[in-house]
């Protein structure tokens, strides 16, 4: 068994890379970071506990990317770029199998946004992963969620429910009549799509360079961690509106354009773990969005525009008003 200090120098202690701006990383009583002259830093911390954000036996890889990649979604959500992150991890114990590929999916995923590892905390117990980022961003440019403006248009990047669909098909694999998929019985999964769905599930691409070239253009921004219309209610209330949705223009995941209507739209709508952007930009910027999502290798859908009446009214594509009743993903729901 390796003693923690062990554990700590040999996955998650390397030479400091040439970015310059971390100062002193793993290894001291603190970790040192210089911010460009004049920028604000931006903050944010992460809690990934087994049994509840993840399957305990998940491959520790992607388990290893995900931890960062929540993390990476909310500066990407807040148009700021990323210096390091800290790592507090509670692990019942500390076995090279589960480790090494843990410390390489984190790793490599920091590695790809020059995010670098400045330090944490390293205790036994139930296993839990806190990623704390920190990242910059110039005054007055960061995107917040109270900023959406009445007019605006909202975009969505990448695709949804694909995430929500590989959950789906891991609740149904394991009891048919889940009560947590009351809709499961129209849900037509064999296991390639499964795979396909979870790879969206386990392994989510944060939208850094999308958020990165949306500063001055996009008004609000989140990144949907809880479904769609739970985390663009966050903008509306935040921001004293309400929203149209089309639904019908909805980006589908890959595997849920396969799957019957109903269920398209409940998980584009309220699945969850899709990590990708909603923002509002006013619509004279639409030539603008485009230009910066290809700019960002990154696609974006216009699905709706922000109104002044509080709340979501859905939209067919001919128009009409559709009356769907939908809930998010609450953590604290009691099912
Ligand atoms: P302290 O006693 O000051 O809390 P520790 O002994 O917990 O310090 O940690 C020693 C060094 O290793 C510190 O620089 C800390 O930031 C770093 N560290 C501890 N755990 C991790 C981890 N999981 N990942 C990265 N760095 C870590
Ligand atoms: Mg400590």
């Amino acid at each position: 068994m390796l003693s923690e200090f062990d554990l700590i120098a040999q996955y998650f202690t390397r030479p400091p890379r040439a970015n310059g701006q971390v100062a002193l990383g793993v290894g001291d009583d603190c970790a040192l970071l210089t911010p460009t002259a004049g920028m604000q830093l931006a903050i944010s911390s992460d809690m990934l506990v087994s049994g509840r954000h993840f399957f305990a036996d998940v491959d520790p890889y992607t388990l290893g990317h995900k931890s960062l990649a929540v993390n990476l979604s909310d500066l990407a959500a807040m148009g700021a770029r990323p210096l390091g992150f800290t790592l507090a991890l509670a692990l019942p114990e500390a076995r090279a199998e589960w480790l090494a590929p843990f410390a390489k999916g984190l790793l490599a995923l920091a590695d790809l946004h020059h995010c670098e590892l400045i330090g944490g905390d390293t205790t036994k117990g139930p296993l839990n992963i806190c990623i704390t980022i920190f990242g910059e961003t110039a005054p007055g440019q960061a995107l917040r969620r109270d900023a959406a403006k009445i007019g605006d248009d909202i975009w969505v990047s990448g695709t949804l429910g694909d995430a929500r669909l590989a959950l789906a098909g891991y609740r149904l694999n394991a009891c048919k009549n889940d009560p947590d998929e009351p809709l499961g019985g129209q849900i037509n999964l064999d296991a390639s799509n499964h795979a396909l769905a979870a790879a969206r599930m386990h392994q989510p691409t944060p939208r850094v360079a999308l958020g990165l070239a949306l500063r001055g253009i996009a008004h609000a921004a989140i990144d949907i961690s809880d479904g769609l219309i739970g985390d663009l209610g966050h903008i509306l209330q935040r921001s004293g509106v309400g929203a149209k949705l089309s639904v019908d223009d909805l980006p589908l995941g890959a595997v849920l354009a396969q799957q019957p209507q109903t269920i398209q739209r409940h998980f584009a709508l309220a699945g969850g773990d899709d990590y990708e952007l909603c923002f509002t930009a006013a619509a004279a910027q639409r030539e603008a969005v485009l230009t910066a999502a290809q700019n960002a290798s990154t696609k974006v859908t216009r699905i709706g525009s922000i109104v002044a009446d509080p709340g979501i009214a859905f939209v067919a594509a001919d128009g009409t008003a559709l009356d769907l009743q939908l809930s998010s993903f609450d953590h604290f729901r009691t099912t």
